[in-house]
């Protein structure tokens, strides 16, 4: 404030004339801005009376007024010496500027290839004369003017722009990775502190390249009314998307960050103030509002992340030390910018560190959280691979248990299916089951099957006589008798009510098979015997009597015959007077 007082009462009493810098080092950039004088005037052309001051702090102009600016340069050599007029970190619509030969007419409002050098500086290539001095001058307007002169030799300056480009590429290179992987970690989790991360390091990115210039060059060579809207929107993101990297980073389940409603009203509206801002004041002042409040961000990022820290946060600390590198590389851009203070360390390099290291930091969070999402999940992978397979085991054996329970069911099923209840003897199924198997497979040409068939004799009458109960009991008795002829030759099943049947298989060479039915005819007679040897107490021990038919059965073809056979015999023998043998052969 007292500077520019100071300045103002020099700007009263003297206006300033001229005086020339001498261009004495070939490899130095020769720093004009203290030489250079300015004047204000409404037309372009100068009426030769305005008052020249050195300090445009003193100049109340609207950004429609033009800002004529005149520095002199001499050359105490007597050799012509080219240099480039420099003009840096300009901000301006239109740039006049003249070396008394030549003029370029050029600016941020016109396209990039109409620079006398395409670099993303102003660059004037001009000669100073032998033993002479040379006026720079021209003018400038726009709603926003920032400048610094130089003048050095065309080779110092580009080795210069050769060092920053070097500088500003591994910076950009830096970024856009640090970019890529938070972009990564959010495609992998869809966790949006990612995305903040991504979306902050990105917005700050771009605001460096469209504030160094290369945008210009690169992106919209031919289209300069981009250069206001771009650089107003990578401002503004770049204070938001901070916003959003502090609130997103502390945001826990079921718990609100501390102020986290009024900073989201806040960046709601925020850009509606800076457009009314623009729209009222200026675009000047729209367009340093963003900057500004980062002094405030800092002090508010601080206050959130310490009483979140107090809350039980465990991501506080760990952010407070990821924000602190830029924290303090903005810091020392203050100072510098605040009290003109030389410091050893270059501003702009200083800061990009900063912001570097802080979303470095960032980065490694990210690393850090994907690491343990990854633990998790593999964690979680085995817990459910030790499951299945404790499912399955568990599974397996119950199957297994079930077989068993249904192979029992199946045997008893089978069991039943083959036995007569009454008697447990094979029933006619079982019988039949056996006769065709025996054609089927086993029975060779000259093999046969003997076949008999049983009657008890007036059994009617015992069921009369001693009800059907007893009646059942002796057929049981029966039953008993013809049980152990069952092997695997032969079925002596219940062939249907008090009847009974015997089929064995003769397998003797055809010579014997005489000798084999006999053996099977005595077999009859001892169980004919045993049949009326029998004594069962509910009858009285009354003699039972049985009719026996037999056969025997050569082939299938002659299966249904032999039964009857077999049937017709039994007849035979009720009809001789019961209890006998008949073979029909
Ligand atoms: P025959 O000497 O002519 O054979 O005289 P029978 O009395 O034995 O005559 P038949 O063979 O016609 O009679 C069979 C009787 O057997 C008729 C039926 O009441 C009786 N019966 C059939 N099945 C059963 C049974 O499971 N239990 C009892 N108790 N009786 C039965
Ligand atoms: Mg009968
Ligand atoms: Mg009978």
């Amino acid at each position: 404030m007292l500077r520019v007082l100071l300045a103002w009462l020099t700007a009263v009493c003297v206006s300033h004339s001229v005086t020339a810098v001498e261009f004495a080092n070939d490899s130095a950039l020769l720093q004009l801005d203290k030489d250079v004088i300015y004047t204000l005037s409404n037309s372009p052309t100068l009426a030769g009376d305005e008052k020249w001051v050195d300090d445009t702090a003193l100049l109340e102009r609207t950004p429609s007024q033009y800002l004529h600016f005149k520095v002199q340069v001499s050359n105490q050599r007597n050799k012509a010496i080219p240099v480039w007029f420099s003009v840096n970190f300009p901000a301006m619509k239109e740039l006049v500027v003249t070396d008394g030969n030549e003029t370029w007419k050029t600016g941020d409002s016109s396209p990039f290839h109409t620079r006398p050098i395409n670099s993303p500086n102003y660059q004037f290539p001009s000669i100073l004369a032998p033993s002479a001095t040379t006026e720079f001058s021209g003018y400038m307007r726009g709603e926003i003017l920032r400048y610094s002169f130089a003048v050095a030799t065309p080779e110092f300056i580009s080795n210069l722009n050769t060092k920053t480009l070097q500088r500003d590429m591994a910076f950009f290179g830096a970024m856009a990775l640090l970019t890529a992987l938070s972009l990564l970690g959010y495609i992998t989790s869809r966790n949006l502190v990612f995305l903040s991360f991504a979306s902050f390091i990105f917005a700050t990115t771009f605001w460096f390249f469209r504030v160094f210039g290369y945008a210009f060059e690169l992106f919209w060579p031919n289209t300069p009314s981009f250069n206001d809207i771009s650089y107003a929107v990578s401002i503004y993101s770049v204070l938001m998307t901070a916003f959003w990297v502090l609130y997103q980073t502390l945001a826990r389940q079921d718990h609100t960050v501390y102020g986290a409603k009024t900073i989201k009203l806040f960046c709601a509206i925020l850009p509606l103030l800076g457009l009314l801002l623009w729209k009222t004041v200026g675009l000047d002042v729209a367009l340093r509002l963003p900057v500004v409040l980062f002094f405030p961000y800092i002090l508010i990022a601080g206050i959130v992340i310490y009483v979140e820290h107090k809350r039980g946060s465990d991501r506080a600390k760990w952010l407070a030390a990821a924000m602190s590198p830029v924290a303090i590389s903005t810091l020392f851009l203050v100072i510098i910018a605040l009290f003109d203070v030389d410091l050893y360390l270059e501003p702009v390099a200083t800061f990009m560190t900063g912001l570097v290291t802080t979303c470095l930091f960032i980065v490694s969070l990210t690393a850090s959280y994907m690491v343990k999402v990854v633990q998790r999940e593999r964690d979680a992978q085995k817990q459910a691979a030790q499951l299945k397979s404790e499912q399955a085991s568990k599974l397996e054996a119950l199957v297994k248990e079930r077989t068993l329970a249904l192979e029992q069911t199946n045997s008893t099923l089978a069991e039943l299916a083959a036995k007569d209840s009454l008697t447990e003897l094979p029933n006619r199924r079982t019988l039949d089951m056996f006769v065709d198997n025996t054609f089927d497979k086993t029975l060779h040409d000259h093999d046969a099957l003997a076949i008999a068939l049983i009657d008890l004799d007036h059994f009617k009458s015992i069921n009369d006589t001693f009800g059907h109960d007893v009646g059942d009991e002796v057929l049981k008795g029966i039953a008993n008798v013809l049980a152990p002829f069952n092997d695997e030759e032969q079925v002596a099943a219940r062939y249907g009510g008090e009847e009974f049947a015997i089929a064995k298989r003769i397998t003797q060479p055809n010579d014997n098979q005489s000798n084999e039915a006999e053996e099977f005819a005595k077999q009859l007679e001892a169980l004919h015997y045993a049949i009326n040897q029998l004594t069962i107490a509910s009858i009285d021990d009354r003699k039972l009597g049985a009719c026996i038919g037999w056969t025997l059965c050569k082939d299938s073809d002659d299966i249904v015959e032999a039964f009857r056979r077999a049937d017709k015999a039994l007849y035979v023998a009720k009809d001789k007077g019961r209890n006998l043998i008949v073979p029909a052969l």
